[in-house]
């Protein structure tokens, strides 16, 4: 039924760069017989599920919508996906994203933008676009994304999805082809709380490949989900509203339906507290150094000689940094390469102190935020991103106007905590609107616990 959907819908959506559809077919008939046979399995087992292009996947193209990787099948497995398949979950394709996950509404890939299943004229948000439109038309049940700064929250606000970026380090960025090392997480996208909450406690734990991965058991996600069913949960609940995420710069609209939660769960039991984080004001400045600087020494194995495409300059001797550039040039598209440059140009010598080193000293200031509003509130809440679905070639030529979608996003980046998108209300505009949880580090049972609530 998901192939069918697919091949119905994938022409308009463009939300799959590449379906291996007897690959799919292949895991469904076995687990179809191994339950026949009587064989207990995972309880995803036999779920389809689509991964973000920038998860490596052996004999399977990886282009992270970027053409410097044409023609590149890896030849391993990262951490998810041989989780994955242990679990015996059918992969039905890759999605597409802004190219190297660089991006807010997927306008970046190098293989045409994705559309927003509510609206096609809209974008699906970004990078991940591709794997929240899948969900959101009923291509898949599944997905992983990617988030680096918001990548899997701020599509799910726009398509109605679930989205989760798990605690830094609770799941293996093994094979996750990195952006920046420091602030990626993979996570899941999903139709219900509930179905984030399996595939997390899935795909989490401890991986020796990933010298960042958290040593400790994974919590009991979907146990959380349930609680709440329950009466009594919300007793003694303690919500912080952000004051610096949830006033300027936000759309009427997402506002509006922000506060209805807010006042649905107070309704509900939840003491409500407004907190202040001033620092939060410049994460988006410290980010976008921190990231591109980090991207810009990650991207540097992109030569023409390891992976994809090699490009002889077109004159002139062969030499080899000749080659890298002329690779270079043709392969990365013009995000990208703003990105490389503004990276490098933050890491010299001479200029480290004021940006780069500012922007860590920011990161700091963030992290002890959170450190002192958590001592007093359980979770915080605000918009998940600051307006609904834009039309394509609005920000396009605007990277200032594009960087502003992560306002709400980015600080659970910075200092390595949970945070989850839920699908909150649709707004006057008809298109839907996010909410989104942020709990402590290692606290994503009571994120999950509390989008459940909210859900
Ligand atoms: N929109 C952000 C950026 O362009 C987030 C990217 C991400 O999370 N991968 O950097």
């Amino acid at each position: 039924a998901c192939l069918d959907r697919i091949d119905a819908l994938n022409g308009r959506v463009n939300a799959f760069l590449y379906v291996d559809r007897e690959g799919a077919l292949a895991v469904a008939a076995d687990v179809d017989a191994r339950r026949a046979a009587g064989e207990e399995l995972h309880r995803l087992a036999g779920v389809p599920i689509a991964l973000k292009d920038n998860m490596v996947t052996r004999g399977i193209p990886t282009t992270c919508a970027s053409k410097i990787l044409g023609g590149w099948r890896p030849p391993y497995d990262a951490t998810v996906v041989e989780t994955l398949k242990a679990a015996r979950l059918p992969i039905v394709g890759k999605t597409n994203m802004d190219e190297f996950a660089m991006g807010s509404s997927t306008e970046h890939s190098a293989f045409g933008p994705t559309g927003n299943p509510w609206d096609l004229t809209r974008i699906p948000g970004g990078s991940g676009g591709g794997s929240a439109a899948a969900v959101s038309a009923f291509m898949v049940p599944l997905a992983l994304g990617s988030d680096t700064g918001g990548s899997i929250r701020q599509p799910g606000a726009v398509t109605g999805t679930v989205g989760v970026k798990p605690t830094y380090g609770a799941v293996s960025r093994y094979g996750l082809v990195a952006m920046a090392s420091s602030l990626d997480q993979i996570g899941p996208v999903a139709r219900t709380v509930a179905d984030a909450a399996a595939l997390q406690e899935l795909i989490g734990g401890w991986d020796l490949r990933d010298s960042t991965s958290l040593r400790e058991p994974v919590p009991a996600l979907l146990d959380a989900t349930r609680a709440v069913h329950g009466a009594g949960t919300v007793e003694g609940l303690r919500v912080g509203v952000v004051r610096e995420l949830s006033g300027e710069g936000y759309q009427p609209e997402v506002l509006a339906a922000f506060r209805a939660t807010v006042e649905r769960l107070r309704g509900a039991g939840a003491e409500i507290v407004e907190v202040s984080c001033p620092s939060f004001d410049y994460a988006l400045a410290a980010y976008y150094l921190i990231m591109p600087a980090e991207a810009s020494s990650n991207l540097a194995r992109f030569d023409g000689m390891r992976y994809g495409i090699r490009v002889e300059p077109s004159e002139g001797t062969v030499t080899a940094e000749r080659v890298m550039a002329a690779t270079r040039e043709a392969g990365f598209g013009d995000e990208v390469k703003r990105r490389i440059i503004l990276g490098t140009h933050v890491l010299s010598a001479g200029y480290y102190d004021a940006y780069y080193g500012s922007a860590q000293k920011v990161r700091t200031l963030i992290q002890r935020d959170f450190d002192r509003v958590f001592a007093d509130v359980d979770v915080l809440v605000s918009p998940t991103a600051p307006t609904t679905a834009f039309k394509f070639g609005d920000k396009i030529s605007d990277p200032m106007a594009m960087y502003l979608n992560d306002i709400a996003t980015i600080p659970a980046n910075l200092a390595g905590v949970p945070a989850m998108s839920v699908p909150n209300a649709v707004a006057d505009d008809g298109l839907p609107v996010g909410f989104q949880v942020i709990a402590p580090a290692r606290r994503d049972e009571k994120m999950y616990e509390v989008a459940q609530l909210v859900a």
